[in-house]
């Protein structure tokens, strides 16, 4: 019998962590930190008409996509969820979740509230992990989002408005964290993650280990 080094490396179902914030709450930063650090995890990559910001990279950041594209997607099916967000349509592709799920993977969600609750009606909803993220203070979230060069004053005016949109969705979410000091609060989200990924249902592999192990004859002097 193959003893597995901890309930963690058993053959398990992958579940769908969404993380959602206002915008400059820090969850693009600790998304990353997840991800750099933890195999397990596959980024749900949207699509969004929106137009690439500097630096972003197509099918890394976002599939960008035109209006036309983004409703044939819809149309058809091939969207888990979708919501329009600051005027721009965003959606989450479908089969790659599925495929990641079946995998054995986790799936991490960087979508607004919206998203959040159609995922909570869809057939994965008992795979799901929610986690709100709430800034310290609407100063220190103004300070963050000045501080993003990229967007005009008025996007940054809009954005602040819609923070407080965002915000009055925090309880229907399992898990809220306040993003005080992001080491703190990546820590939260791994001890978080650890015990969804090792709940019992999860957990497919465990009916063969117990059924090994009851199997196992050892003794005391063995
Ligand atoms: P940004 O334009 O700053 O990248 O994202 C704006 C907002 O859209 C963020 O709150 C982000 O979480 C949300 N968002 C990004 N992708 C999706 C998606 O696929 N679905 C939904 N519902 N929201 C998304």
């Amino acid at each position: 019998m193959t003893t597995p080094r901890s309930a963690q490396t058993l053959k398990r179902r992958g579940l769908l962590l969404v993380l959602s914030s206002p915008s400059g709450a820090g969850k693009t930063t600790l998304s990353r930190a997840l991800l750099a650090e933890d195999e397990a995890i596959t980024l749900s990559v949207s699509v969004t008409t929106r137009p690439p910001r500097p630096g972003e990279v197509d099918g890394r950041d976002y599939h960008f996509v035109d209006p036309a594209r983004f409703d044939a997607m819809a149309k058809g099916g091939e969207l888990l969820e979708w919501a329009l967000v600051f005027g721009h349509l965003y959606g989450t592709p479908r089969a790659p979740v599925m495929a990641a799920l079946k995998a054995g993977r986790d799936v991490l969600f960087d979508i607004d509230w919206q998203g959040t609750q159609q995922l909570r009606q869809a057939d994965a909803k008992n795979d799901l992990v929610s986690i709100f993220l709430l800034p310290p203070s609407m100063t220190e979230l103004a300070r963050r989002l000045a501080g993003r060069a990229t967007d005009s004053a008025e996007v940054v005016a809009s954005r602040m408005a819609r923070a407080k949109d965002e915000i009055s969705h925090w309880a229907e979410y399992d898990h809220v964290l306040i993003n005080d000091d992001a080491a703190v609060c990546l820590a939260d989200i791994r001890a978080i993650l650890t015990a969804a990924r090792l709940r019992r249902r999860r957990q497919e592999g465990l009916v063969d280990f117990v059924r090994e192990l009851m199997k196992d004859q050892a003794s005391p002097s063995t």
